[in-house]
């Protein structure tokens, strides 16, 4: 069989990748929706993992008071990010949440003070606003600005939660020429970070410059696809005069994953089962941009995030600013709640989101904590997820056709049902992103990637076993 990273750089051009599909967007139900502020909670649940890495342990005891920014967990690993308080208040004993992923965590309850130092647009202000001197950005320590990026939690805002710290810590055996934010927000019904750029063009590009700045690189490319005109222009105001060009991608899922971005936008290819570091290109997420300037330049950690909350199912689609901790529950009674035929709701994306329960009035109580990778909630209706009866495979190949790596998603869901492992391995089904295209694609609803998801699963448990 080909080796995978000289097939994929055979079939590709500079300005896309190969695969990939159009789904419907759904993106004008919150495009316009200005980022508001979610009024304070009484509570939030802040977990102590919520990133990829080691959990953090609590650092904190129950009724200790805390402030906004406060660290109540860390772990000493170097892949791993400390977490803050979001609110102040005080702090509770340690329980337990169940992540959209099934996975069990434990989380710090924190009762909310009757008094908060920001709200509302003060909050915003404090985030997001201005100064944001660029000179500064380029003249700090890089090693500050990586232990800025470490000490405030950072880590991919995008949804993947890898620690920031960790991408741009300096490798001689591999030294970066590049940086790329990520602004492409591919994944239907999302679109916080359109708003933030929109919104917030300066803070992204402060943080694009810090991270130039940490990992030693000549040029930085913003890529955004040219569905969203407002933040490309909004971007192109903000960086003149500086080294960072904005880069208009066409608009295709799944154009943020990382090896397809670097792909159309440097034309170099990502080796099978490789990082993009390999090729001299760091990326990083736009939001986790804006959190890198505020880190590094005023001190501050990340405690909010913008979660786009989504659907024909919800009754008020809005960008809201949130606190990290937050219940899903929450954000969607303040945002109206469901609708009647509301269906089901999913966290993040219908793409590469996990669908969390079918959607109800009891919507409303979903006790599930937004984290740092929390991108969005989506409500979908009856219409949105109708799908024909499974059937048999018919051999269309279209699910190869779209895979945007190369693989034969038919082969991998066959192994897997199967529990097949050297078969899932010699089709590679460690190199699937699981990002959905095939699934969509297939005319016998054959639930592809729920299936190499479960092979996945079953080689790391027997790995685990052995
Ligand atoms: S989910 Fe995996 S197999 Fe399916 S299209 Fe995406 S990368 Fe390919
Ligand atoms: S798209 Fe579906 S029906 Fe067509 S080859 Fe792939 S698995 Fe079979």
């Amino acid at each position: 069989m080909m080796n995978i990273t000289s097939w994929l750089g055979a079939r590709s051009s500079v300005g896309t990748f190969v695969g990939g599909i159009h789904p419907p967007e759904e993106k004008e139900l919150a495009a316009d929706a200005a980022i508001e502020v979610l009024p304070s909670p009484r509570e939030v649940r802040i977990s102590l993992l919520q990133h990829l890495g080691a959990m953090c342990q609590a650092t904190v005891k129950p009724r200790q008071e805390v402030q906004v920014g406060d660290v109540i967990g860390r772990s000493d690993a170097f892949v791993a990010a400390p977490v803050h308080a979001s609110i102040a208040g005080v702090a509770q004993r340690e329980s337990v949440a169940t992540l959209p992923n099934g996975r069990h965590v434990p989380v710090i309850p924190i009762k909310a003070a009757a008094e908060q130092e920001f709200r509302g647009s003060a909050l915003l202000a404090d985030i997001y606003g201005g100064p944001w001197p660029v000179d500064e950005a380029q003249r700090l320590d890089p090693k500050d600005i990586v232990q800025a990026a470490r000490e405030g939690g950072l880590v991919g805002l995008g949804g993947a939660a890898f620690p920031t710290h960790v991408k741009l810590v300096r490798n001689d055996k591999f030294p970066i020429d590049t940086v790329i934010m990520n602004g492409c927000e591919c994944e239907p019904y999302l679109t916080a970070d359109d708003r933030v750029m929109f919104e917030f063009p300066e803070p992204v590009i402060a943080g694009t410059l810090l991270s130039m700045q940490a990992v030693g690189a000549q040029r930085a490319l913003v890529c955004i696809e040219e569905n969203k005109p407002r933040a490309i222009e909004s971007l192109r105001s903000a960086a003149r005069g500086t080294a960072v060009q904005v880069v208009v991608l066409k608009t295709k899922y799944p154009q943020g994953g990382e090896r397809q971005l670097v792909l159309a936008a440097t034309g170099r290819t990502v080796p099978g089962g490789g990082l993009p570091f390999q090729v001299g290109v760091v990326v990083v997420n736009v939001a986790t941009a804006a959190a890198l300037a505020r880190s590094a330049l005023r001190g501050k950690p990340l405690t909010h995030r913008v979660v786009t909350v989504s659907g024909a199912g919800i009754r008020q689609p809005k960008n809201v600013l949130t606190p990290l901790g937050t219940t899903y529950g929450e954000l969607i009674r303040y945002c109206g709640g469901v609708t009647g035929n509301a269906t089901r709701v999913v966290a993040g994306g219908p793409m590469m989101g996990f669908t969390l329960s079918s959607a109800d009035e009891k919507s409303e109580l979903i006790p599930t904590p937004v984290t740092k990778g929390t991108s969005g909630i989506t409500v979908l209706i009856d219409r949105d997820v109708q799908r024909a009866g499974q059937t048999a495979c018919i051999r269309c190949g279209r699910c190869v056709q779209v895979c945007p790596m190369r693989l034969v998603p038919t082969r991998l869901a066959l192994a897997a049902r199967a529990q097949h492992r050297e078969v899932m391995e010699r089709y590679h089904i460690g190199a699937c992103v699981e990002c959905g295209c095939c699934a969509f694609t297939c005319p016998a609803s054959i639930p592809l990637v729920q299936l190499i998801r479960v092979g996945k699963v079953m080689i790391q448990n027997m790995d685990k076993r052995s």
